[in-house]
């Protein structure tokens, strides 16, 4: 009987941690795949900036505690507070879900050509970043100095003054020779706000962003208000959380690779709509999003399209229609 009340105390424990590996571990999971393998190395990598001629004769770094200041002679490597704090809320992130080995952080400055691991990349701007957009395959926005693009409609996003936009991909691309698929995720924004929203959404939500995209790769975008900070951050239901659901079509007939063709549709937007193909060329992207639409419309998510996207509770809708043609044999796969 003791040994029956001992084990009973323990059902609590027991319970939490299921509710735990439900509710966070198991869609965290998902979404990193097979990132969190702690055989594999993950690299993060972050910006790093260059003092130059930083000497004992002419130090120019300064440090601050209270009102005592101090040179720094002789380190020619620091990084940003918004690119180290980053670091901090994923490393806790990817300790929780069991990723504790084989982790490196990357100085871009030196990390520039290294696409054979999976990897995480901070900010949205830096060199590598618009690398990322180019390389890696499903990036549904990019993001340059000037403006956020939506790189399936080529379309600039809208942005507002007193906010701050991130943008959160995760992206995969193919391995090298027998090297596996390797996935990078990008976490950035325009200027040290949009970094901070971007990287503290992606740590607080992913299970929220599972419940959406599930094992997919993904785009969104996030934005915070200047004046309330990183913590305000929200995504945005003007522009779609885009899910992508595959990319690699294989000509059954040739084994060539098939090329992706992809029209715009807005379908089905109330439940008897006419499938109405929008001419992308004359229509804004606000058009296409922002038409009315009831709950049943949800029901747009079919298996019929390759790029489903939606938001939840977010009435705007547009579909991505993609081919896939074999240019040699004239083989269609249309989904
Ligand atoms: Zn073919």
């Amino acid at each position: 009987m003791d040994i029956f009340f001992s084990l009973l105390q323990f059902v609590p424990s027991i319970w939490r941690y299921i509710r735990r590996w439900w509710s966070f571990t198991r869609p965290a999971g998902n979404i990193l795949g097979p990132m969190i393998d702690n055989k594999k190395v993950l690299r993060i990598f972050i910006k790093d900036f260059y003092v130059h001629n930083n000497t004992l004769e002419e130090p120019k770094l300064i440090s601050q505690e209270g009102d005592v200041f101090q040179f720094n002679p002789n380190i020619d490597k620091v990084f940003a507070e918004v690119e180290v704090q980053g670091v901090s809320l994923l490393g806790n992130l990817l300790g929780q879900i069991g990723k504790r080995e084989k982790i490196k952080i990357m100085k871009m400055s030196e990390g520039y050509s290294l696409w054979d691991t999976d990897f995480f990349i901070l900010g949205a701007q830096a060199l590598k970043c618009r690398e990322f957009y180019e390389l890696m395959d499903n990036c549904g926005y990019s993001m340059d100095e000037h403006r956020i693009t939506d790189r399936d409609f080529n379309q600039t996003i809208e942005r507002e003054e007193l906010y701050g936009y991130g943008l959160i991909i995760k992206a995969e691309k193919d391995g090298v020779g027998n090297d596996k698929k390797k996935y990078g995720i990008l976490l950035g924004g325009f200027g040290t706000l949009g970094t901070e929203a971007a990287v503290y959404y992606f740590c607080k939500n992913i299970a929220l962003i599972e419940k959406h995209v599930g094992k997919h790769c993904f785009s969104l975008i996030v934005r915070a208000r200047i004046h309330s900070g990183a913590q305000s951050v929200k995504m945005i239901k003007e522009y779609p959380l885009k899910i992508y659901d595959g990319t690699d079509r294989i000509c059954p007939n040739c084994g060539n690779r098939l090329r992706k063709e992809q029209k715009i549709y807005s379908k089905g937007l109330r439940r008897n709509d006419p499938i109405v193909e929008s001419d992308i060329s004359s229509k804004s992207i606000k058009d296409i999003y922002s038409r009315p639409v009831s709950a049943s419309g949800y029901g747009f998510a079919t298996k019929s399209t390759n790029i489903k996207q939606h938001l939840s509770k977010v009435p705007e809708v547009a579909l991505i229609n993609i081919k896939f043609i074999c240019d040699d044999c004239g083989y269609i796969d249309e989904r």
